[in-house]
């Protein structure tokens, strides 16, 4: 009778995940990954939407991971749960509007919640101490453990060695002296050792697992707050947020600017949705509204869709304004001389 010990790690599609997970499955174990979709995953979004980001593959990381380390991945939908951790996170947020303690908490405790409906035995995650401000700190990786509930079942195999000996370590599980004692934010060990198990290719997010670690992006979701007079969010708002060019000419609008084809397309999506605005005379990129506005608003949104087409240098430009499930209009304008848009208009 085999008594094979059962882990579910943690998959960001990011490589310390993979390093910590392929050094489990090393020792015999069997793995299993878990990935939460947040809503707010760099996860080949933007990257799907965009046309100038078509060399790239496309590819869903997390599940190409999975796949390189052949192991099975369960990619689980937390978006309503998860607005509680983004909204009020009881260890505030990080740089920018990202919660990274509560974050990895709450992941944690799913994780946590999963391993024991499936019987599993403990969990692993990718952190290295030292690695980011906020969650991966010598001193908030034992609030992580406690407030999951994961406790000592929960293993980082990529800097185990410093930390407290964990059960899966005490209880023969594992072997320790196979753990590694990585510290600090340099990635070299990391990349040294991906070498060593030939991985290439891998994903190396620039700021974080996702875009609320981004200041652009956290500051358009702060604008989107403050319009509205409360903090709060669906799914379309947050998507929209990572699409276009955001520029809020008003406090009560804001216009979200197709910058090529890919985005153009995906806004037309949500023409039942906002105001759209396209110029009619020349081409030029296709515009939501969101918020409120009256015939004046409407002729400086017209002038800023004049400035951003192919018609800005004309004298005029004719534009097609359509209000969802109503009839076009036309307001035929002077584009917008780029020196009288105010930067403080861009988010
Ligand atoms: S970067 Fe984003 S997904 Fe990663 S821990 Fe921080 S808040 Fe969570």
């Amino acid at each position: 009778m085999t008594n094979t010990r059962k882990a579910i790690s943690l998959i960001s599609g990011g490589l310390d995940s993979m390093l910590a997970t392929r050094l489990i499955l090393d020792q015999g174990i069997h793995v299993e990954g878990i990935n939460f979709y947040t809503g707010f995953c760099v996860e080949g979004h933007t990257h799907a939407i965009r046309r100038q980001d078509r060399a790239r593959p496309k590819r869903n990381n997390a599940l190409w991971v999975a796949e390189q380390l052949g192991i099975k991945l369960h990619m689980i939908e937390v978006i309503e749960e998860y607005k509680q951790i983004v909204l009020n996170p009881k260890h505030g947020y990080g740089a920018n509007l990202n919660p990274c303690l509560d974050c990895k908490g709450f992941m944690v405790s799913k994780a946590r919640e999963w391993m024991e409906v499936n019987d599993f035995d403990f969990i692993i995650t990718g952190e290295v101490i030292g690695q980011r401000p906020m969650s991966q700190r010598r001193d908030t990786m034992p609030v992580i453990a406690r407030e999951s509930g994961a406790g000592s079942r929960l293993l980082r195999p990529l800097c185990a060695q410093l930390l407290p000996m964990s059960l899966p370590e005490s209880e023969g599980w594992v072997d320790r002296e196979r753990l590694l004692a990585l510290n600090g934010r340099s990635r070299k060990p990391q990349i040294a050792l991906a070498q060593e198990y030939g991985l290439e290719d891998y994903a190396q997010p620039a700021g974080g697992c996702c875009f609320l670690t981004d200041p652009q992006y956290s500051h358009k979701l702060n604008d989107l707050w403050q319009a509205r007079g409360n903090r709060e969010y669906e799914l379309d708002d947050i998507m929209l947020l990572k699409v276009g060019r955001h520029l809020r000419p008003r406090p009560h609008f804001k216009l979200i600017i197709g910058r090529e084809e890919g985005e153009n397309k995906y806004l037309e999506g949500y023409r039942h949705r906002f105001t759209s605005l396209l110029a009619l005379s020349h081409s030029g990129p296709l515009v939501l509204l969101d918020g409120r506005a009256d015939d004046s608003d409407l002729h400086l949104a017209a002038r800023l869709v004049a400035r951003f087409g192919q018609g800005r240098d004309a004298n005029t430009v004719r534009v097609n304004i359509t209000p969802p499930g109503q009839h076009t209009s036309t307001l035929e304008v002077a584009p917008m001389p780029s020196g009288e848009i105010p930067q403080n208009w861009y988010l």
